[in-house]
């Protein structure tokens, strides 16, 4: 076995227009071209290098043994217009990830009522392993690309025929632990070459790698930021997310004092409630103090229910309760209820069950039962 595979051709949708130039330099092709081909690639969207079509012939032919603009298709929708539609998406390799979008969603993340949200994967997988999430119960497999980023806004704003106005990273996988991926995509998404999505548009959400953390501090782009917290104390958040043995809430905390001293805009605390696991008042005193050291915004969830996993919401009563003491606190909290607006909720379980369909991965519910402390 002497020679090796040709390498696969490298999707436009990740790439910056400098290293299209320098390709096209060597092609001995002029400056303009490389332009027109980052034109083809983001505002006009070109779904194949053959369809780019003020190019040669000859270019086009070149640069199809180098590139592609599309390295995914839409395996299934579910949903309608005007709820949230899941996409289940197949990669190149087979593999299957979610994007959900999500038409109106007033009181989220700063966002305005008309607009889009898109709900994007950055993993398949995942290797967090919180114990209440579908994402991560089949574990992790790989790191999306930057262009695997990038091509889901593309594949749903084709499919859906409108603009995309708000990302939120809140798909499958964990964004910061595929951080070079990660800010590449966010670049490109932000470009005005690229698609064009304000920073501020953009909600990274992270189970709590707090040295990451720091690091997408000093990033550029005035992107947002959102934790999820799910426990504001570190023997319940032990139970639910492994993720605290490493980096426990103290050293969170810093990072997102680090955060704050960098930033205006504020950072959202996502706490997913939990019937007799994080759901007592005297946790929702404990996130108010939280949220106030660092002039937090909480979103409050009600549990969505996975199918496999031993845990419910607690009742409305009890959920009212719990964003009564933020609220009473001075803290801005939101109970997002309505049906369809869990978004998270949503990505993960299409992929889980395409891909144990499929034979990809092994069904990981019946081995799996969890069992957690009290009420439980
Ligand atoms: N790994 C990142 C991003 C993906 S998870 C992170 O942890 O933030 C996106 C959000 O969905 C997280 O807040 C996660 O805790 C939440 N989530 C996962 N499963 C859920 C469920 N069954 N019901 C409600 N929210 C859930």
């Amino acid at each position: 076995m002497t020679a090796s595979s040709p390498a696969l051709p490298s999707n436009l949708l990740g790439a910056t227009p400098q290293e299209v130039e320098t390709v096209l330099r060597e092609l001995n092709e002029p400056a303009f071209r490389a332009k027109q081909v980052v034109e083809w690639t983001f505002a006009k969207r070109a779904a194949s290098i053959d369809a780019m079509s003020n190019l040669p012939k000859q270019l086009r032919q070149a640069l199809s043994e180098k590139f592609v603009t599309r390295s995914m298709s839409i395996a299934m929708v579910t949903g309608s217009a005007d709820t949230t539609r899941k996409f289940l998406l197949k990669l190149r390799d087979g593999r299957f990830v979610e994007t959900v979008l999500i038409p109106a969603n007033p009181a989220l993340y700063g966002g305005k009522s008309d607009r889009r949200t898109l709900c994007v994967s950055s993993q398949v997988g995942c290797a967090y392993d919180c114990k209440f999430c579908a994402s991560g119960l089949a574990g992790f497999s790989r790191n999306l690309t930057a262009a695997e980023i990038v091509e889901q806004i593309v594949q749903v704003e084709a499919h859906a025929g409108e603009r995309v106005d708000n990302l939120v990273f809140m798909g499958m996988g964990e964004p910061l632990a595929n951080f070079t991926n990660l800010t590449r995509a966010i670049e490109v998404l932000n470009a005005e070459w690229g698609i064009g999505i304000g920073a501020r548009h953009m909600t990274v959400s992270t189970s709590g790698l707090a040295p990451q953390i720091k690091k997408l501090a000093d990033f550029p782009l005035q992107i947002r930021l959102a934790i999820s917290l799910h426990g504001a104390s570190d023997d319940v958040r032990d139970q639910i997310m492994p993720v605290n043995k490493k980096y426990r809430l103290a050293e969170l905390f810093e990072a997102l004092q680090y955060w704050r001293a960098k930033r205006k805009q504020h950072i959202t605390l996502e706490y997913i409630l939990i019937e007799g696991v994080n759901d007592g008042l005297d946790q929702a005193r404990l996130l108010a103090k939280r949220a106030r050291s660092i002039e937090a915004k909480v979103n409050l969830i009600p549990y969505n229910t996975v199918e496999g996993l031993p845990w419910n919401r607690p009742s409305e009563p009890q959920q009212d309760a719990f964003r009564d003491v933020l609220t009473n606190a001075g803290v801005t909290a939101t109970l997002r209820r309505e049906k369809g607006h869990d978004i998270a909720a949503a990505c993960g379980q299409l992929r889980l069950k395409q891909e144990t369909e499929l034979g990809i991965i092994e069904s990981p519910v019946p081995g799996k039962r969890i069992t957690i402390g009290a009420g439980a």
